[in-house]
């Protein structure tokens, strides 16, 4: 089957279309993206309806060009996908109304679907049938720790942040260290030319009465502004790069540490990284090495399919159709809110 997905929960148009094989391989034939993020830039995050007036404008040349891209025709395709939620109200809109409309002018089944889950399920794009995993999500609105027996079946989350996602922390240290928005790529960047032991900065709900697998980062995000402060009131340079590269540590040791853990006590043998935060290098590399050191295979799908794109939707949507899912009604609402 083909399936072309549709997203469009925050600030990225994108389309992809793939196609999936009797025996549940997905092969990527299309992924354009139109952002908006320069447009938000200015202002420091996402602003809801420039979003939503760019995703209108951006939409239907990035469906033509995907198509183009990859070789199809409509009556080629068997399936629309599209994000129905979690996001941005007036963006999730545009892609919903844009995947009912190329649905019932195609005369071809509708899938809304969730955008965490679509997050971890565009690892089989690039690695193939995914076995049962605990699957770290880490992206600008969420950390979730989630048991993931089946793309098709049910997901559970069994931890999550208390506060700030993994990529809000990154975005408002960056925003405190004079870096643009989005910050956690210039971050990531800054990082490998610092120390990541320079400055102790807190490991957020790891200490021994704390809830094992959720997370927490707002106290950390807070010890990175003091400290840049208590420098700044007596004139001294800020060390950038060891202020990123030990914020990011800080990070990354928290969630690779409790990634691990939740994996091996629900007896996993795959760890998968998903979401914005999972094209961060240090995360890749240190996930790898206490995966290594864990016996646990890791999965992580290479840095332009992590963040927000149109082929986590359509791979998704195809993995549902293979599945023999009932398809959403014509309909379907958005969901602005959190649910696997
Ligand atoms: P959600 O999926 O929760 O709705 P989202 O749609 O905003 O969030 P994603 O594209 O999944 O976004 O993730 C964007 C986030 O990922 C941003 O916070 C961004 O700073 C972060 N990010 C992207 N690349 C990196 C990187 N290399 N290192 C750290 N963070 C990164
Ligand atoms: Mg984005
Ligand atoms: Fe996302």
């Amino acid at each position: 089957g083909l399936v072309l997905g549709i997203e469009t929960s925050c600030d990225e148009t994108g389309v992809g279309l793939v196609r999936i094989d009797g025996n549940g391989r997905v092969t990527l034939l299309a992924n354009e993206i139109a952002s908006s993020v320069d447009e938000h830039a200015r202002f420091g995050g996402v602003v809801p309806e420039v979003a939503s007036r760019a995703h209108l404008q951006a939409m239907v040349p990035t469906v033509r060009r995907a198509m183009a891209t990859a070789g199809v025709r409509p009556r080629d395709i068997d399936a629309v996908a599209v994000t129905a939620g979690p996001g941005l109200a007036g963006a999730l809109l545009v892609g919903v109304a844009a995947a009912k409309a190329y649905a019932a002018a195609w005369d071809v089944p509708l899938y809304g679907v969730n955008h965490l889950t679509a997050h971890v399920a565009v690892d089989t794009v690039q690695h193939g049938p995914l076995p049962p995993a605990l699957a770290l999500l880490v992206s600008g609105g969420h950390s979730n720790l989630l048991d993931v027996p089946d793309l098709a079946g049910r997901i559970t989350s069994i931890g999550a942040t208390i506060d700030d996602a993994a990529g809000e922390a990154f975005d408002k240290v960056a925003r405190l260290l004079g870096l643009p928005f989005p910050g956690g790529p210039h971050i990531d960047r800054m990082a490998r030319d610092g120390d990541n032991a320079a400055i102790a900065f807190p490991r957020g709900l790891t200490g021994p009465r704390d809830a094992p697998f959720d997370f927490s980062f707002s106290g950390l995000k807070t010890a990175v502004a003091r400290y840049v402060e208590a420098l700044e009131r007596v004139g001294r340079p800020i060390p950038v790069a060891d202020v990123a590269a030990s914020f990011q540590e800080a990070v990354v040791d928290v969630l690779t540490a409790k990634a691990v853990r939740a994996a091996r006590e629900r007896g996993m043998d795959t760890l998968l990284l998903g979401g914005g935060v999972a094209a961060n290098s240090r995360l890749r590399a240190l996930a790898q090495e206490r995966c290594a050191a864990a016996g646990l295979a890791l999965r992580v799908p290479r840095p332009a399919l992590c963040t927000d794109n149109g082929a986590m939707v359509a791979a998704l949507g195809a993995h549902l159709l293979a599945a023999g899912a009932k398809p959403s009604d014509l309909d379907l609402p958005c969901e602005c809110v959190t649910a696997f």
